[in-house]
């Protein structure tokens, strides 16, 4: 697909295979049935995203006995029955003043055991719990844990039209001034870059100058950049529904001696962690392979993260490359590796890309260079 190409949109057929298989990899587990409210899980089964998520109970229950259906409250019907996936749907309401949950209820069998997703409401849950005698549910990721995490072919070409977005989006944002302006204001740039070069959504513009730098969670401040400066620039959103989420880290003028060495280590973590990469190994092994090289380096402690997340309709989801995940790597799965060394008070550094697993390696789907680029 040429970038600029928006690809076909998912029909009702392409959500219908998905329910199918959700169902079927519920049955494989031992579970009745998959039951979803809105969030990422739902926007995969049926393309529908409620304008708003309330405490009104949306629920898509997918089981033997009857077609894949999808209770909702009655004022939001119409918006429901519009959503892509809505043809190969049965629909169900209730009405203000009704119990949602007994309305649920005749979708569920007494002392069943169901997948459900992880973002579902306590609220929901525990409706559910008392509306259907003797029913029990597992988080969807424990349940299911492979439901999302590969990708098909139409997933990858959104994953890499939204990779090479952001791609485009650094190329920009090298070029604009850095020292003298907030943090904030690089931000809105590297926003506004997403935008323009077709993400419907922005997530994140984390922009770490200096100290700052050295909190990975630190998103954008009013801290003045400074010359000599090290920027953090972590940065992703949805594009055809899909995420992108890259990080390269920049310095203001020419690095120091220090400054360098410290983005190396990081630079050959990275590139350890992606040449890991290929089907069969642990999700651990990844993390344990940029690990091995910062800590090799001396900065081992100062690595205060996981290696890696998943992405798909969402910008974070599993698998983690994190030790003690033992799922094996699967073609088509999709992840970040993105290593980092943080010196409190100091600087951080941190390179991300997005990789998927291919049969025999990985190929990644960010291709910015991974040097340390001189900003102005
Ligand atoms: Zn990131
Ligand atoms: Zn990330
Ligand atoms: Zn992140």
């Amino acid at each position: 697909m040429p970038d600029d190409a928006a690809p076909p949109p998912f029909t009702a057929d392409d959500f219908a295979a998905r329910q199918q298989r959700a169902l079927r990899e519920a049955l494989d587990a031992g579970l009745d049935g998959v039951l979803v409210t809105p969030g990422p899980d739902l926007v995969w089964l049926t393309g529908y995203q409620p304008t708003a998520i309330t405490e009104r109970l949306t629920l898509l229950a997918l089981t033997p006995d009857r077609p894949a259906t999808l209770l909702v409250p009655r004022l939001e019907r119409g918006d429901a029955e519009s959503a892509a996936g809505a043809p190969a749907l049965a629909f169900a309401d209730w009405s203000d003043g009704d119990d949602p949950y007994a309305a649920s209820s005749g979708l569920l069998r007494p002392g069943g055991r169901y997948g459900v997703s992880d973002s579902a409401w306590a609220l929901h849950l525990l409706g559910l719990q008392r509306a259907v005698a003797g029913s029990s549910y597992v988080g969807l990721t424990e349940g299911l844990p492979m439901l999302r995490a590969v990708k098909g072919d139409d997933e990858l070409a959104r994953l890499a039209a939204a990779g090479a977005a952001a791609d485009r989006a650094y190329e920009e944002i090298v070029g604009v001034r850095f020292a003298g302006r907030r943090e904030t204001e690089v931000a809105a740039d590297l926003a506004d870059l997403l935008r323009r070069f077709g993400h419907e959504q922005v997530d994140f513009t984390v922009v770490g100058s200096g100290p700052n730098g050295a909190n990975p969670h630190h998103e954008a401040g009013s801290r003045v950049i400074e010359e000599g400066d090290l920027v953090v620039l972590d940065f992703g959103g949805l594009r055809y529904g899909y995420g992108s989420d890259t990080t390269r880290t920049v310095s203001v003028g020419e690095p120091s001696a220090r400054q360098q060495e410290v983005h190396d280590v990081v630079r050959a973590a990275q590139q350890a962690g992606v040449d890991a990469v290929r089907p069969g190994v642990a999700c651990q092994e990844i993390d344990r392979a940029a690990r091995a090289v910062i800590e090799e380096a001396g900065y081992g402690p100062q690595f205060l993260h996981r290696t890696g997340h998943g992405i798909g309709v969402t910008t974070h989801e599993p698998p983690y490359m994190v030790e003690g995940e033992q799922q094996p790597l699967v073609p088509g799965m999709c992840f970040s590796v993105e290593p980092g060394i943080y010196l409190a008070g100091e600087l951080g550094v941190r390179i991300e890309d997005i990789v998927t697993v291919t049969d025999d390696g990985v190929r990644r789907l960010n291709s910015t260079d991974h040097g340390l680029r001189v900003v102005g």
